[in-house]
């Protein structure tokens, strides 16, 4: 047997056997996966990522199986096409082995809003594994997959990296094609990469990048060789630190691990500069306003026409709508479609959506002036670990909350990565979260690299594949 055909095997193994724990997987495609191992047994040339088994979450098209976005109403729904970050991971020899579990429609903060059941954390599976790319957190936090996709609207990567101790990485807007991704709120999506270990990320990352002609939005910008920029010296690299940043609501361990972190960075020899990001408070709200504007009109398509799911028993168009759209979207997607429709409004859109664009402007400038004075920032990813399953279902607002140090990324365009930074008493891992200019993803996976040499985290998930 081949080395790519024991390693895929395992991982499917070990995928279905932890699926009964976890539920981090909606698909293990088996029989693909050995189709694939098979055509590239018989290939002359190998890609960068031949033969490495990988994770995709269930919002990026796949041809040969569903794409359910978790969703009642897209289940069965099997696209025409592959999107162009899973067309390129083929290319690479990639062997995607399934897709895995998200909140519905990639929103939410915690799992727990898939139509399909909840993804345990496996630090502790009484806990939140984090949102929406939950899943694919899991699998490789459980060491299913070494890297796996997800998406990040508003933090759905790095949080639940912070919550697994894993790395992830939302890179600038525009420098991986959307095309394929199912659109939520697209001036914020993109697909980002989740790992184990900084180098497999950047691996996936280069893969991956680069402009599409399928997606106008995707920049035609040089993409960097990142494995090779990763050992780099980072002596003298400016990392800005946000005065007031540690004020209400943030947990004192993650707090400590934190500042730790930040000593442990100047023990490298970067440089470490207090700025401000004054505007960074509004983040939440805008975003909220934003990103459901945005969802409500992308939201749209599922009419019970086009895709997958149709209700059954009404004979009229416009019942048939409503029905399938009722039965169809979970509670979240619904009140996210109601407060987009709301702000976009005619009474209220000037009050809203507008008011909302502007401070997003203001949230960009803030960042510049801030990046005059450091070449990237650091900030916790998620003010508190894991929380219990259950603990915030009942408010969504607590839940929005704890999007508060990942959503301006998204608003001003910029890469941010989390990185495991240390575990709490109760063994939950922390992340620590580096924000960097446009298209700099190549500096924070320097850093990354160079901080998780320096300091790896010496904990083990409880649930974990045996080797
Ligand atoms: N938790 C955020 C939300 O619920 C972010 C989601 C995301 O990044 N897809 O909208």
């Amino acid at each position: 047997m081949s080395e790519i055909r024991v390693e895929v095997e395992r991982a499917i193994e070990n995928a279905e056997r932890l699926n009964g724990i976890l539920n981090a997987f909606l698909t293990i495609d088996r029989e693909y996966a050995l189709r694939r191992v098979e055509k590239l047994e018989g290939a002359d040339s190998h890609g960068k990522l031949h033969g490495i088994p990988i994770a995709v979450k269930d919002n990026i098209c796949t041809s040969w199986t569903q794409t359910t976005c978790a969703s009642r109403i897209l289940s069965g729904y099997r696209p025409q096409y592959d999107a162009t970050a899973v067309e390129r991971l083929n290319k690479a020899g990639a062997v995607v082995i399934g897709k895995t579990n998200m909140d519905e429609f990639a929103m939410g903060s915690s799992n727990e809003n898939s139509a399909f059941g909840l993804v345990k954390n496996p630090w502790d599976i009484e806990r939140v594994p984090g949102g929406s790319s939950g899943g694919s957190a899991a699998a490789v936090a459980a060491g299913i997959v070494r890297v796996a996709l997800g998406s990040d609207t508003g933090g759905s990567v790095r949080q639940p990296a912070a919550f697994c101790g894993v790395v992830g990485i939302k890179p600038t807007y525009g420098r991986v094609s959307r095309y394929g991704l199912v659109a939520f709120g697209s001036s914020l999506d993109q697909i980002g990469v989740l790992g184990k270990k900084v180098r497999d990320v950047a691996q996936v990352l280069e893969v991956i990048s680069g402009r599409d002609e399928k997606d106008a939005t995707s920049a035609d910008v040089r993409v960097p060789e990142y494995l090779k920029l990763l050992d780099r010296d980072i002596k003298g690299v400016k990392i800005g630190v946000p005065r007031l940043l540690f004020s209400g609501g943030l947990d004192s361990e993650v707090k400590s691990a934190v500042e730790k972190a930040i000593e442990g960075f100047a023990s490298l020899g970067t440089e470490i500069v207090e700025i401000d990001l004054p505007l960074l408070k509004y983040g939440i709200a805008v975003y909220y306003i934003i990103a459901t504007a945005e969802a409500s009109s992308n939201l749209a398509r599922y009419d019970g026409v086009r895709y997958g799911f149709r209700a059954e028993g009404v004979n009229e168009l416009r019942q048939m709508y409503y029905k399938t759209r009722e039965e169809g979207f979970g509670e979240e997607v619904k009140r996210r479609i109601m407060l987009g429709t709301y702000v976009l409004s005619s009474g209220y859109y000037d009050a809203y959506y507008a008011k909302a664009q502007k401070v997003r402007t203001l949230l960009k400038r803030d960042f510049q002036a801030a990046f005059d004075k450091c070449d990237c920032i650091v900030m916790p990813t998620s003010p508190t670990t894991a929380f219990r399953i259950g603990e915030k279902t009942d408010d969504p607002l607590s839940m929005y909350l704890s999007d508060i140090y990942t959503v301006t990324a998204n608003l001003v365009g910029i890469p941010a990565i989390s990185i495991p930074c240390g575990v709490s008493k109760e063994s939950l891992p922390i992340g620590l979260q580096i924000l960097g200019k446009y298209w700099a993803e190549d500096l924070l996976l320097n850093l990354s690299n160079v901080y998780e040499t320096a300091f790896p985290l010496d904990a083990k998930p409880k649930v974990h594949v045996q080797k």
